[in-house]
């Protein structure tokens, strides 16, 4: 039996804060007790966010948190041209295609729609789903554009949609039933026992899986590396649930193994919101600064 393959990702945009250590240390110890190998990878494809030095930080922090993790640590800025090259493919395979609207022009063709009382959708993080039209641009007018604009590289979410479900092996028992497609679901232990989610990546729309500098986004990077790295479980936030739904979606049309998902609570600030590394009061390195120990932090994110 391959052992179980657990990663800790951060981003180093900033300082690790208790919502990173409950985290990283749910990762290490169920890594532990699985008999499992625990990585670690520095997701640093955004480099107008990411800095050296909160690198070092993240590895000082969770040294001082008695976390361990395997050597060498994927850096996915190193990795830019195997991401490219997926980009590519499923371009070709007609599944991606490159969109020219800035964030200012997207939000203006919503508002123009949402002036006649109709709410444009947005995306479980509140964003707007993509309004535009780039999909149907001759092939022409799209390599014109590419040689002299800026453009995002979006999935084609009904598109994908239907490969992931011509892709999907039917399972042989019970039998499948003429004209029903084989649901997308995933693996969830977060929450009590083991059960199955039915994936719904339609919600998300045409997400960016790539742009003009940076030919990765969070989406493509994630599910590549996971699979690269022969990860079996992948333990994160609850934050990051429902983007299960797209990481499943990129899996079936990438013929990727997928892993088993565990979304563990949040840590919540006073408000009620998500801890963010902004927070600067909840940061390992002030509490540490300020006398508190690894077992303090424990206390503190109920461990
Ligand atoms: N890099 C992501 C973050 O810092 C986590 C990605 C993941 O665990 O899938 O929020």
């Amino acid at each position: 039996m391959p052992r179980p393959v657990f990663r800790f990702a951060p981003s180093p945009n900033g300082h690790l804060h208790l919502g990173h250590a409950l985290s990283a240390l749910i990762n290490f110890e169920m890594a532990r007790a699985a008999g499992g190998r625990h990585l670690l990878r520095i997701e640093d494809i955004d480099p107008a966010r990411c800095r050296p030095e909160y690198e070092t930080a993240i590895y000082q922090d969770l040294a001082w948190l008695g976390i361990e993790w395997e050597q060498p640590v994927r850096r996915q800025s190193e990795h830019f041209a195997e991401y490219a090259t997926v980009l590519a493919r499923l371009e070709r395979e007609g599944l991606v295609y490159p969109a020219f609207e800035s964030r200012a022009e997207i939000a203006r063709l919503v508002a123009e729609r949402e002036t006649v009382g109709v709410l444009w959708p947005r995306d479980p993080d509140g964003a707007i789903l993509y309004p535009g039209a780039a999909r149907e641009l001759s092939a022409a007018e799209r390599a014109r554009r590419r040689a002299t604009e800026p453009f995002a590289l979006r999935l084609d979410m009904k598109r994908a949609i239907e490969r992931a479900a011509r892709a999907a092996t039917p399972l042989p028992n019970p039998p499948p039933q003429a004209g029903r497609e084989k649901n997308l679901c995933w693996t969830e232990t977060g929450g009590g026992a083991p059960h199955e989610v039915a994936a719904s990546p339609e919600q998300w729309g045409d997400v960016i899986l790539g742009r003009k500098e940076t030919p990765a986004s969070y989406h493509l990077a994630v599910v590549l590396d996971d699979a690269l790295q022969g990860v079996t479980h992948v333990v994160r936030g609850r934050d990051l649930y429902e983007a299960t739904s797209v990481h499943r979606l990129l899996q079936e049309i990438l013929g990727l193994r997928a892993p088993i998902y565990h979304h563990h609570r949040l840590l919540l600030d006073q408000d009620g919101q998500k801890l963010a590394k902004r927070d600067q009061s909840t940061t390992l390195r002030d509490l540490r600064a300020a006398g508190w120990t690894p077992a303090d932090v424990r206390r503190a994110i109920g461990l």
